[in-house]
Order: C-alpha cells, then sequence, then structure tokens
C-alpha cells in the first residue's frame, strides 16, 4: 500500500500542485528526461512487471511484454522522436481587418495536475500509455492502478516513485474508498479507462469541479465476415485476437455476425484454428491466460448455455480456467448478447446479409471497434459509412491500437476522447490561442 495514512489525498494534490506552480514540469527537458526515466523503469525491471502480470492475469511472459511492457516503450520511443515537433506552435491565418502586421497561432499549454484511473486488464499498459501522454505534455500525474490486478499494482506503486520525480508523479492504490476520495480532489483532467458505470461516477464527480474526462470504455465489439472471405485467415486472426488475454481486452472482438452458410463454414475453422494456437488441452498451453477472478468466473460461466458449444466449454474454477469457447446457433436475445462478454467465449450470431448485419449493429451501443472481413470494397465502405464505431479493423482485429499515429477511444457508450501517440498531447494538453497585433 501506498502510505495512506501518512498522505491523504487532498495532501498528494496540494504537493503537485505547488510543484506545477513552480513550473517544474513544464520544460520538454524535464519531460523527456521523465520519458527516459519511465523506459528505463521497463527495461530493467520488465521482468518484476511480468512475473505480476502472470500472478495477476496467468499472462505469459511473452504476452506480457508484448502487449504492456514493450508496447509502452513503443509509446515512450515514439513520443520521444516526435514531441517537439508536436508542440510546435501552429500558425494560423489572420482575417485581413486585423491587419497584415497582425500574426496568431496555436500554442500547447499543459494542464496542471491530471489523474489517471486504470482497469485490470491490461494493468500496466493502460495505466502507464496514459501517463506517457500526461508526462510529456509537462502535468504532473496521479496514477490509480486496479485493485483487481494487486500484483501488478503493488509492482506499479514500489517502481514508478523509484524511477519518477516523486515531486510531480504520484501512484495512490486503492478500491472504491480510495478512489471516490481522489475524485473528491480537483484535478485539471481525469483519464479514466473501465466500464461506463464507473464512467458516470467519474464523470458526475469531474463536473463538481468542471474538470475535463477523457473515458476509455468497452462495449460489444462486432465481427462481420463475409461471404467468400477465406476463412481459414480469418478464424486464424479472429482466434488470435478474441482469445489474447482470454478474452479480457477492450477491443476484443464480442461476437460474429455472418450469414448461415458461411456461419457453418467458420465453425469448424474455428475450432481448427483454436487447436492450432493452443493445441488440443488449452489449459496446458503457457500462452493461454486466466479469468481475472471468481466472480467474472462465474459471471462467464452463465453465459455458456445461450448457444450451441462448437469448441471449447471446459472450465476450473479452482483456477479460473475457461477454455477458448465458439458458441454456435446464438439467439440476439440470448444472455451473452446482452452484455459485453469480456472473457473467452465467442458468440456466432446468423443474419441473412449485409443490409441486416448493419442494422443489428445500429440497434446497439456503439462500440469500441468494429471488424471487418470482406474482399468486396462496397461492403465494406458501406460498413465504414453506415455504423459509427470508435475504432474499425479490416481483416485484423485489435491491432489499429498498436498503430501510434492513431487516435485510441470511443463514441458514445464505448467512450470519449481519445489518446495514444499526438492524440494523448491533444487530450492532455489545453490548445491556446494566441494573437499578436504589433503597437506599432
Ligand atoms: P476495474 O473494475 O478495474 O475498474 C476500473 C477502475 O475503476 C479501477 O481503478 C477501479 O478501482 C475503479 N473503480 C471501480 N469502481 C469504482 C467506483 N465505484 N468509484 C470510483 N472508482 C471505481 O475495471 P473494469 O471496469 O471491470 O474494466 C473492464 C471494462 O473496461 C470493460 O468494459 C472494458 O471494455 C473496459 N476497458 C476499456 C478500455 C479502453 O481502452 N477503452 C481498456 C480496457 C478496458
Amino acid at each position: 500500500m501506498n502510505h495512506p495514512a501518512i498522505e491523504q489525498p487532498a495532501d498528494i494534490v496540494a504537493r503537485l500542485r505547488a510543484t506545477f506552480a513552480a513550473g517544474r514540469t513544464k520544460p520538454v527537458e524535464w519531460r523527456t528526461g521523465q520519458l527516459r526515466r519511465l523506459r528505463a523503469m521497463l527495461t530493467d525491471r520488465g521482468a518484476d512487471l511480468a512475473a505480476a502480470l502472470h500472478a495477476d492475469l496467468g499472462k505469459s511472459r511473452t504476452e506480457a511484454y508484448r502487449t504492456e511492457i514493450d508496447f509502452t516503450i513503443r509509446e515512450i520511443d515514439h513520443t520521444l522522436d516526435h514531441l517537439e515537433q508536436w508542440l510546435r506552435p501552429e500558425p494560423a491565418p489572420v482575417p485581413a481587418h486585423l491587419g497584415a502586421d497582425a500574426t496568431a497561432w496555436t500554442q500547447y499549454d499543459p494542464l496542471g495536475v491530471v489523474l489517471v484511473i486504470a482497469p485490470w486488464n491490461y494493468p500496466a499498459q493502460l495505466l502507464l500509455a496514459p501517463m506517457v501522454g500526461a508526462l510529456a505534455s509537462g502535468n504532473a500525474v496521479v496514477v490509480k492502478p486496479s485493485e483487481l490486478a494487486p500484483a501488478t499494482s503493488a509492482v506499479l506503486a514500489e517502481l514508478i516513485p523509484a524511477f519518477l520525480d516523486t515531486d510531480a508523479v504520484a501512484v495512490v492504490e486503492g478500491g472504491i474508498p480510495e478512489t471516490t476520495a481522489l475524485l473528491a480532489e480537483r484535478f485539471d483532467h481525469i483519464f479514466y479507462t473501465g466500464n461506463g458505470t464507473v464512467g458516470r461516477i467519474v464523470m458526475r464527480a469531474a463536473a463538481e469541479h468542471l474538470t475535463p474526462v477523457t473515458l476509455e470504455l468497452g462495449g460489444k465489439s462486432p465481427v462481420f465476415v463475409d461471404q467468400g472471405a477465406d476463412l481459414e485467415v480469418v478464424a486464424d486472426r479472429l482466434v488470435r485476437g478474441k482469445f489474447l488475454n482470454a478474452g479480457q481486452t477492450c477491443v476484443a472482438p464480442d461476437y460474429v455476425l455472418t450469414d448461415p452458410s458461411t456461419a457453418a463454414a467458420l465453425e469448424p475453422a474455428l475450432v481448427r484454428a483454436v487447436e492450432a494456437l493452443f493445441g488440443t488441452d488449452p489449459a496446458a498451453s503457457p500462452e493461454y491466460g486466466r479469468i481475472i477472478n471468481e466472480r467474472h468466473f462465474d459471471r462467464l460461466l452463465a453465459l455458456l448455455g445461450s448457444g450451441r458449444v462448437a469448441a471449447g466449454g471446459a472450465s476450473d474454477r479452482a483456477t479460473k480456467y475457461i477454455a477458448p469457447t465458439v458458441l454456435a446457433d446464438v439467439d440476439p436475445s440470448s444472455p451473452v448478447m446482452q452484455e459485453e462478454i469480456f472473457g473467452p467465449i465467442l458468440p456466432i450470431v446468423a443474419v441473412p446479409g449485409l443490409d441486416e448485419a448493419i442494422a443489428f449493429i445500429n440497434d446497439r451501443d456503439k462500440p469500441l471497434a468494429l471488424y471487418v472481413f470482406s474482399e468486396s470494397k462496397r461492403t465494406r465502405g458501406r460498413l465504414a459509412a453506415e455504423t459509427s464505431s470508435g475504432g474499425l479493423g479490416y481483416g485484423l482485429p485489435l491491432a489499429h491500437l498498436t498503430v501510434s499515429d492513431l487516435p485510441f477511444g470511443g463514441v458514445g457508450e464505448s467512450g470519449m476522447g481519445s489518446y495514444h501517440g499526438r492524440y494523448s498531447v491533444e487530450t492532455f494538453s489545453h490548445r491556446k490561442a494566441v494573437l499578436d497585433k504589433p503597437l506599432g
């Protein structure tokens, strides 16, 4: 624990605010220095983080590095490479009535003290990647890891103060009471990743102080598989995306929409793909993760009755294992289709065709991601134009969020605001309008 008895949220925020007010976090050299320290933390102590991620989620070392540690290092490197360019004032054309000598530009100002609240599913990446943006933008930052990934939370609480400027960066561990206490303080921005229910709590608390928020939420991300798509490729990529981290990924393919004959052909292809990736007994595969806790395990188990089990279905509560599972013949009104699955269950819902698939997507909350497997330009174009989602992936789930120059974020129920790369600087800065009319 982070000595809650010694330093209360109000004291932490006051301390960080004093640092910010003194101007310490503003120079680009401080920002890049902190990013290099964070990079050193990840290279020197990556093994500690990987071990914690294994303890919390059964993540393999490969997966921990790929999706959390190296992912964050890439985000840091991309930011270090481009930060000065992103921060450059941008000239704006001046209207004639202000005279030919007037100039105008925008300048990026840090916001002040920002709060980052992270979830448990990628408990390192989803805390550190927003922090990269907050530091790069010259802010002081309080980070709150998820209490549901306690090993990772403890390692972050130990390492962050050991590597970063403790007058400007603070880690507060804890659950609902600690987060509630933090949210009573005035921050200059709150960046929350998690579910929409808590997102609303965060936004209400932020409203008290007129604090802007970024909400990175979730929802059911659909997959559309078109007739004629190469189903071996589709199945391989779907299985890799869906069952990464045992399905506990905010942008995981949630369910598949396809026509009945493609559904029938896709089913055995998915069975083969699961076996190719995890073997006949995924419980024995070192690459396959576990469910975060018993509450989520029980929630997921109750969804297995929503369709015919085409692959997987096995589970073990003692080890929180649920096999990579494909459910066929799933009715849209069944329980598995009512909420974000956030686990290793992939339902296939048959629809007559593209029109019905588009209507199906638009009848529901705007998803964080939509994935489309189709060679048809017209089909791809229609899905892009006629649906709304945080991101859109053709042919490969999840991968759009690894493109540092793309904004990552949701729309509607899947969230508001975005980050990664220069979009993090947009999020964690104020774009100040400046006009200069010479006195002479
Ligand atoms: P979680 O339970 O770890 O909660 C997230 C954070 O909210 C934690 O730090 C927790 O302490 C805090 N919290 C919980 N209850 C609170 C309360 N009453 N008041 C204040 N703070 C509270 O994670 P979760 O919400 O179960 O995460 C899963 C959800 O997050 C899924 O919906 C998933 O799609 C979404 N998600 C989105 C993204 C994204 O980038 N858009 C990434 C990962 C997860």
